[in-house]
C-alpha cells in the first residue's frame, strides 16, 4: 500500500509521523472517509466542505488548497491502482509539546490512505444487519459537535464495543434526551406507513453525505421524508429500516434490541432507494 503524506507518495513502511503530533496525543486532527466509484470520487466537493468546516472548527489550517487535495487524493488512487475503493483523509494537528497547547504545534500532516474496501459482508445487505442500543451517549452538540469529524472517535468507538459485545457489527446510540441520534459510523432511517424519517442535525447526528443524497433520492422518487426527532419506539415499530454511509452505502436493519423491524426482510423502500443510490454513484 502507497500512503501519501504530505505531498509525497510513500511506501507503507516509510509513511510515518511524529509521537510528538497531537494527532496521536491527543485525537488533535479531522478526517474524512470518502469513496471512489469507476475512479471518480463520490461527492467530493461535500466530503471536502465537511473537512474544512471540521478543521475550522478545531482551528486548524489545512496547509494545502482543495484543488490540491483534490489532486492528491487522485494521485494516491493512482498509485494504488485503485479505481473502486474507500479514501480516508486525515489532517492532524502537527508536532507541538507534552502540554494542551495547539498553539505551539507546527505543521499540520495530510495524509491520505486508499484502500480497497471491506464492505459488510454481501450477505448482510441480503439479510439486514441486527442492531443494539448502546448504552455511550451520542456526543451532545454543546460539548463537542458531531459535526466535527476528529480524530477523536473515543465516544463512538465505545459504542461500536458495545456492538459487538453484543454480537453485532452496529450499534444505535441515543442523545442526551434519549431520542435516537444515529449509529457509530453510519446514520439511520425509518420507513413508517411510507415516510422516511431520519434524525436532524439537533439530534447531535453527523451529517453524513450518503444521508444528504438519500434525502435527495428520496426527493426524486416521490418518498415523502422528513428529518426529526425519533424515539427507539419509534425505530421498534417502523416497517423499515436502514443504515447510511460512505463505507456501507445503504444497509437494511431487520433487528434492533431484538425487536423484529417489519417483516424481518429488507424493506422494499430501502431497496428502491439503493438501487437508484448505486446507479447516482456510477454517473
Ligand atoms: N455518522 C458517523 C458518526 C460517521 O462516522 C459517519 C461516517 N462518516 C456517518 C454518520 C455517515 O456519513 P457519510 O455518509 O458522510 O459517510
Amino acid at each position: 500500500m502507497k500512503i501519501y503524506i504530505n505531498g509525497e507518495i510513500l511506501e507503507q513502511e516509510n509513511a510515518k509521523i511524529s509521537v510528538l503530533d497531537h494527532g496521536l496525543l491527543y485525537g488533535d486532527g479531522v478526517f474524512e472517509g470518502l469513496r471512489a466509484y469507476c475512479g471518480k470520487v463520490f461527492r467530493l466537493e461535500e466530503h471536502l466542505d465537511r473537512l474544512w468546516d471540521s478543521a475550522k472548527g478545531l482551528l486548524i489550517k489545512i496547509p494545502i488548497s482543495r484543488g490540491q487535495m483534490a489532486e492528491a487524493i487522485d494521485k494516491t488512487l493512482v498509485a494504488n491502482d485503485i479505481s473502486d475503493g474507500y479514501i480516508r483523509l486525515v489532517v492532524t494537528r502537527g508536532i507541538g509539546t507534552l502540554g494542551l497547547d495547539a498553539h505551539l504545534c507546527e505543521n499540520p500532516q495530510v495524509i491520505i490512505i486508499a484502500a480497497k474496501l471491506a464492505l459488510y459482508p454481501k450477505e448482510l445487505y441480503e439479510k439486514g444487519l441486527d442492531i443494539v442500543t448502546a448504552g455511550t451517549v451520542r456526543n451532545n452538540n454543546c460539548a463537542l459537535s458531531p459535526q466535527i469529524k476528529s480524530l477523536n472517535y473515543i465516544n463512538n468507538i465505545m459504542a461500536k464495543m458495545e456492538g459487538h459485545l453484543a454480537g453485532c457489527a452496529e450499534a444505535m446510540m441515543l442523545n442526551g434526551k434519549g431520542e435516537v441520534a444515529e449509529c457509530t459510523g453510519d446514520n439511520i432511517f425509518i420507513v413508517k406507513s411510507g415516510i422516511l424519517s431520519t434524525p436532524g442535525t439537533e439530534s447531535c447526528i453527523l451529517e453524513g453525505i450518503t444521508r444528504a443524497a438519500v434525502l435527495e433520492i428520496a426527493d426524486e422518487l416521490g418518498v415523502p421524508n422528513r428529518q426529526t426527532a425519533l424515539t427507539r419506539q419509534d425505530v421498534y415499530s417502523a416497517d423499515e429500516c436502514f443504515l447510511t454511509g460512505s463505507g456501507a452505502e445503504l444497509i437494511p436493519v431487520v433487528k434492533v434490541d431484538g425487536r423484529v423491524i417489519g417483516n424481518g426482510k429488507p424493506g422494499e423502500i430501502t431497496k428502491k432507494l439503493h438501487a437508484r443510490f448505486h446507479q447516482l454513484t456510477r454517473e
